[in-house]
């Protein structure tokens, strides 16, 4: 197949999904760890489609969302210091902190900027040499590799007003961790495309060797998903648990060897903290000692409130696949994509707001 609209192919998808009817007869709890998944189940009622015994649960996959209120804090204390230019991804803009939000440190005069790449913050960087410029670093495996690879550029160059805030998380542990949490009882797991673009299959190994569950990498068109839920049934029904792909045109095993070779040159794991879940261990990225000179935390003194999380919201128990956007109070009502309350409704990959765009009546 060449073209997006292949796999979006009616006639594919019911054939896979009557196979999917045909294969499922035990009851089969899967989760999906990636905001881009949920989107795509949400979007083209995958779960309607599904038998009764399959439940899907969505979990921690939305980087904007699993960013904790202290950290974004951070991000805001920063663009709130004079000489300072904070560069971000737009999403980053209206995600609620303890106090205030980069959007609202903008409109107070604060200098903030979106920007569509580490390109751009570097351009930035270079043509406001008499400034500081930091480059907010959310995301997982994912965006890590240009955003150290930006860092290399301006060590090349010689750019000494670039920062990046490492706010990086790494997708495995935190599967461990919810894992091991024992609050959510799964059988299947969805892996993450993009992540898995760049990490491989191999680091899930773990997944079906400790904890017996099966394990199959998907992309993000409909027919990608529903082939990866089909193949995690046949596993489930088989009795078996592997790591499988079922996005063969991107991802392989071992991974994108020169991408890995960058984020570990810059890179090392350190323990993060995460919304809703608390910190765990060697599952975020920060700057080698080699490349302290870009590290934001190291280069500005910034001193914190105790961190507030907003008043109502559940972001934490829907990131760890306890609760879904309908069972907060606030959906919808006190908290929409035009005024959001936390962070799940403001990131397109953030369930709230796609329960939101796309109908409730997708969280089956
Ligand atoms: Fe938080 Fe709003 Fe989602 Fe409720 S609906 S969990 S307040 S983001």
């Amino acid at each position: 197949m060449r073209f997006v609209e292949e796999y979006r192919d009616a006639k594919l998808g019911k054939r896979l999904v009557e196979r999917i009817h045909r294969r499922s007869r035990k009851p089969a709890r899967l989760m999906e760890f990636c905001g881009g998944h949920t989107a795509t189940i949400v979007r083209h009622g995958i779960r309607q489609l599904l038998p009764p015994n399959i439940e899907m649960l969505s979990g921690p996959g939305c980087p904007v969302c699993v960013t904790a209120v202290a950290d974004l804090d951070k991000a805001i204390a920063m663009a709130r210091l004079p000489g300072v230019i904070v560069t971000t991804f737009g999403d980053m803009l209206k995600v609620p902190g303890s106090y205030s939000s980069l959007q609202q440190v903008k409109a107070e005069g604060g200098d903030v900027r979106i920007v569509y790449s580490t390109q751009d913050a570097l351009d930035i960087a270079r043509s406001n040499s008499a400034k500081s410029v930091v480059f907010i670093g959310i995301g997982f495996e994912t965006t890590a590799p240009t955003i150290a690879a930006s860092i290399l550029e301006a060590e090349q160059e010689k750019i000494d007003n670039y920062y990046v805030l490492s706010l990086h998380k790494l997708c495995p542990p935190v599967v461990k961790a919810l894992l091991d949490s024992g609050e959510v009882m799964l059988d299947g797991i969805v892996c993450p495309g993009h992540v898995s673009a760049v990490i491989g299959s191999q680091p899930y190994e773990f997944i079906p060797q400790d904890y017996s569950i099966a394990c199959v990498v998907s992309g993000f068109e409909p027919l990608d998903v529903l082939l990866c839920i089909d193949m995690l049934v046949a596993q489930i029904e088989g009795g078996k648990s592997l790591v499988e792909i079922a996005y063969r045109r991107s991802v392989t095993h071992e991974g994108n060897r020169q991408a890995l070779k960058i984020m570990e040159r810059v890179f090392e794991p350190c323990d993060a903290n995460w919304r809703g879940i608390g910190t765990i261990a060697e599952s975020g990225l920060k700057l080698r000692d080699g490349y302290a000179s870009f590290d934001a935390e190291r280069a500005f003194d910034i001193e914190l409130e105790p961190p507030r999380e907003p008043k109502g919201c559940i972001c934490g128990d829907i990131l760890r696949g306890v609760k879904t956007p309908p069972d907060c109070k606030l959906f919808r009502h006190a908290c929409r994509p035009e005024h959001p309350v936390g962070p799940c409704m403001v990131s397109p990959e953030g369930s709230c707001s796609i329960y939101c765009h796309y109908g409730a009546a997708g969280g089956r």
